[in-house]
């Protein structure tokens, strides 16, 4: 599309070039085209009265022998007109030489030449009869006959005049006046123009053009051929076709013609061949008609030169506009790019504005961001930390309870024992200082057993697994919590039909998990009607399922999802810190097995611990 219309511009400034030179063509044309009109006219004008004015000078002439009164003697007597028609030819010779006439001759009534001015010459017409030629028959008919002929006898032309001669009113004769016509035809030669007389056949009767004469202009009928054998009008002379075609007809007298090369043609000083405006009129008082040829190469070359000044004209206009509009789209552009540059520039300081904006408050929206995380971090992490402590001090709390609990008792009974076996002893009751003893030893025991237990409990793992038989680590972990449970009223029931079973852990921390399990179901069954701990395990090939179920209340739906959370927890700040199930799910996690937790169908907490099974247990 951006190539097309570069080209349909240039075609459209070549069809304007064209069309401007075509109409300045036509109208150049048609201007010279008028003035040579014109002028062709005014030469016809002139030319066909000057031919008119050189045959009235003779009309007179045939007439006035007439008066002679010889020659009416001559023309009426008898053809033997012995020395009267000597007289009369020398009379006619005289007139022929002061009238400056081609010839004069009279004939009698039957056509024979009586006397000539010629009479002396080898071609004189005397003796000829002439009553073939139609001014003869004219002059006896009408008084009066013209004809333009060749002359039988010299083949010259001219015009012939003829006047009847009388002889009172009766014709006896016919007088002749035989006139050239050729300077009147060589005062018309110009350059420019050539002219021809034609007769009412279209034969060339004058013409400036010496090839032209007795050529026809168009082609003669049998009818008019007939005529010039009879008449030898021009002396059997072959009459040949003009190549004159008409190309327009502007008007009755003005055609366009084209004048073809003849071969005729000889050297002479202008073209006779090519387009000429023909104009023609008919000479009044006979058939003849008057042509004028001009020439139109002139104009042709005249309207072309006007044609292809104005087409440069135009071209120079139109690479002018061009320029112009050239330079004009150029501005434009420049203007148009120094508009969208600035544009362009606005709309990049305004963007980086905004970014620089945005930046600034992305930026300090982050940095504010990010001082919240680092500050929420940081309280978290003093929190976990706090926490951490605060559940290590609980559960030191509450082990401290439970310790302080279980020592007191057989501490004040070791004092009372004591105290009594001192006074036995004093009275020299050996026996009973002797049981005492072995109560206190007794009790020692015990008190050895549960503080054996509390570093079980504390000790450190070492990390190193070993097979623990599951009745031990839950039996530890009853005796453990004895005392809590049995504040409680909880009933922990293993089943009887349980086989042995070892697992692969470290039983330390199995304990661990088990205090924590049995210590929150202690703390789901306070309040409840029937308060019991079922704990039962499923031996595998791999894997041993330890189950602890409670009648509790059951988790409920937001621990069932959040429970293994750290610090999820539903009890209060003294009683716990939501760390519990996360150790202890950890823990599990260490020996290779997993801790699950869910409601059982018939009520209760259930919570699952898969553990990997010790084979070679025994
Ligand atoms: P804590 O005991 O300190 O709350 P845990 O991690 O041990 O932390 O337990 C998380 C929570 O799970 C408890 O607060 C309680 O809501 C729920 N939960 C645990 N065991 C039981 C259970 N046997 N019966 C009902 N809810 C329980």
């Amino acid at each position: 599309m951006l190539m097309r219309r570069p080209l349909l511009l240039f075609l459209a400034g070549i069809c304007l070039v064209l069309g401007s030179s075509a109409v300045a063509y036509r109208l150049a044309f048609q201007s010279a085209q008028g003035d040579l009109q014109a002028i062709g006219r005014h030469r016809l004008d002139l030319y066909a009265a000057s031919l008119e004015r050189e045959i009235a000078k003779y009309a007179f002439l045939p007439g006035t022998l007439n008066l002679a009164g010889n020659v009416v003697a001559l023309v009426s007597g008898p053809s033997t007109g012995g020395r009267r028609s000597g007289e009369v030819n020398v009379y006619l010779q005289h007139l022929n030489a002061r009238a400056g006439t081609l010839s004069i001759y009279v004939m009698d009534s039957a056509g024979l030449v009586r006397a000539a001015s010629n009479w002396d010459k080898p071609d004189s017409f005397v003796g000829e009869n002439l009553a073939f030629r139609p001014y003869f028959a004219e002059a006896l008919a009408n008084n009066e006959g013209r004809f333009f002929g060749i002359g039988t006898t010299r083949g010259e032309p001219g015009y012939y005049l003829a006047s009847a001669i009388y002889q009172g009113t009766r014709e006896v004769g016919v007088a002749a006046v035989k006139v050239s016509l050729e300077q009147l035809e060589k005062s018309w030669a110009t350059v420019e123009a050539p002219v021809m007389v034609s007769d009412e056949y279209g034969v060339v009767l004058l013409s400036t053009v010496p090839e032209w004469k007795f050529a026809t202009l168009r082609q003669l009928d049998a009818q008019a051929q007939a005529k010039f054998e009879r008449t030898q009008q021009f002396n059997h002379r072959a009459l040949h076709k003009l190549g004159m075609q008409e190309l327009h007809r502007y008007d009755a007298e003005t055609v366009l013609v084209n004048m073809a090369p003849d071969h005729h043609t000889d050297a002479t000083s202008y073209s006779r061949n090519g387009h000429f405006l023909s104009q023609s009129r008919k000479l009044p008082g006979t058939d003849w008609t008057f042509t004028v040829l001009s020439r139109l190469d002139t104009v042709e070359r005249l309207a072309a030169n006007e044609a292809t000044i104005v087409g440069f004209a135009m071209a120079s206009l139109l690479m002018v506009a061009l320029i112009i509009n050239e330079r004009r789209r150029r501005v434009n552009e420049r203007l148009a790019a120094r508009e969208a540059l600035q544009r362009a520039h606005d709309e990049l300081e305004r963007k980086v504005e905004e970014r620089t904006a945005d930046l600034t408050g992305t930026n300090l929206r982050l940095q504010a961001e990010v001082t919240e995380r680092v500050r929420v971090e940081r309280t978290l992490r003093e929190a976990q930390d706090e926490l951490v402590q605060t559940g290590k001090l609980a559960v030191i709390g509450q082990l401290s309870t439970g310790i302080a609990h279980e020592l007191n008792q057989p501490l004040a009974a070791l004092r009372t024992l004591s105290a009594n076996a001192v006074r036995f002893l004093d009275r020299g009751d050996i026996e009973t200082v002797q049981g005492n003893l072995v109560r206190i030893a007794d009790l020692v025991d015990r008190m050895g057993t549960i503080t054996g237990q509390l570093r079980n409990f504390a000790r450190k793992s070492k990390g190193k697994l070993h097979a623990v038989a599951l009745t031990t680590a839950i039996q530890n972990t009853c005796s453990l919590l004895a005392n809590q449970l049995q504040q409680a009223g909880i009933e922990v029931r293993l089943r009887p039909e349980l086989v042995a079973a070892q697992v692969w852990c470290d039983g330390n921390r199995l304990e661990q998990v088990l205090v924590n399990l049995l210590g929150n179901a202690a703390d789901a069954l306070q309040g409840q009607a029937v308060r019991r701990v079922d704990i039962w395990w499923e031996c595998g090939t791999e894997r041993v399922s330890l189950h602890l179920r409670d009648t509790g209340p059951g988790l409920s739906s937001e621990a069932l999802q959040r429970m293994f959370e750290p610090f999820f927890t539903t009890k209060s700040v003294d009683r716990g810190l939501g760390l519990g199930l996360v150790i202890s799910a950890g823990i599990v996690r260490d020996f290779g097995g997993t801790l699950q937790g869910f409601n059982h169908p018939q009520g209760g907490a259930e919570f699952v611990l898969e553990l990997p099974l010790y084979k070679n247990h025994g």
